[in-house]
């Protein structure tokens, strides 16, 4: 098996990136307009994540001292000031996740940069600074985004599943460092549960818990990057509360585990660039095409 090629500082086994993304009722208005103007009630059950989850989160990460990362859209950055505000008075990286949290693969070009440039503007004014950090919504890049990414500002990506470890990814702009992230990863895939997908039974925390600690468990055997994806309207529930807490607990038995946040990993991973010790690839090609390696 090929080894990760990442050296973590301090000789830590494996980096932990916890990562909240703060969509609230964001998506619901982007993806099914329809929808949202008739269903107070799904609106609500996304509210749930801004009004009650996000202050469940903090009150975890001070209890177990813990750095953590946040991707908020910017309409969830204009319309609960104080949520953000407080997130980035408790020092916790702030990245962007499109406005309304975007299907960007149903844009063009110039209508994905408009939704990068309002976003940035509605998250520079709460983080007193252009943010550095990036997601894409549903983890879906055009294949024009990175470089829209660089042109921007923005140094790290967070959406995509070919490592797990970060890399940098070559563009015509520069490169951008992606920190990888799964499905098995995120919250949603097990609990995220609406009217619309009833027929889709809940998971049971406790299988869940065993497949994060099963991953975890491979990460430290091989110096990965463990990038959790969890949202405040799905798992600021107090039983999956508690299941993020015993996972919590899970990783706190292993030695060498650097608890970071995505900025802290992103600039890690420039510091090895520069130096030649962080492996760059470049984008799958959109034909196919014969590239032994
Ligand atoms: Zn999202």
């Amino acid at each position: 098996m090929r080894s990760s090629g990442v050296v973590w500082p301090d000789g830590q086994r494996v980096a932990v990136c916890l990562t909240w993304d703060v969509d609230g009722e964001s998506a619901l208005y982007s993806r099914q307009a329809e929808r949202s103007r008739n269903q107070l009630g799904e609106l609500h059950q996304r509210s749930y994540g801004p009004e009650v989850g996000v202050w469940k989160i903090l009150s975890l990460l001070e209890k177990y001292e813990l750095p953590a990362t946040f991707y908020v859209p910017g309409y969830i950055a204009d319309r609960y000031v104080s949520v953000v505000r407080e997130i980035v008075e408790r020092k916790y990286p702030v990245g962007l996740h499109g406005y309304l949290h975007e299907s960007m693969d149903t844009l063009t070009r110039e209508q994905e940069e408009d939704v990068i440039v309002r976003a940035k503007r509605s998250l520079s004014n709460l983080l007193g600074r252009e943010p550095i950090l990036y997601r894409a919504p549903s983890w879906e890049l055009n294949r024009w985004t990175p470089d829209l990414l660089i042109k921007h500002g923005i140094i790290s990506d967070s959406s995509l599943m070919d490592d797990e470890v970060p890399y940098a990814l070559e563009t015509d702009s520069g490169h951008l460092i992606e920190i990888p992230i799964q499905w098995i990863l995120d919250d949603a895939e097990y609990w995220l549960h609406t009217r619309a997908n009833r027929d889709k039974p809940i998971s049971d925390p406790d299988t869940t818990l065993k497949i994060w600690e099963r991953e975890f468990k491979g990460y430290y055997e091989h110096s990965g990057c463990y990038v959790l994806t969890l949202h405040p309207f799905i798992s600021g529930r107090w039983v999956y509360m508690q299941t993020i807490e015993a996972l919590i607990r899970y990783i706190r038995k292993f030695p060498r585990v650097w608890w970071t946040t995505v900025e802290e990993v992103t600039r890690y991973s420039e510091s090895l660039l520069k130096v030649g010790q962080l492996r760059v690839k470049k984008p799958v090609p959109p034909e196919p095409t014969v590239q032994r390696r």
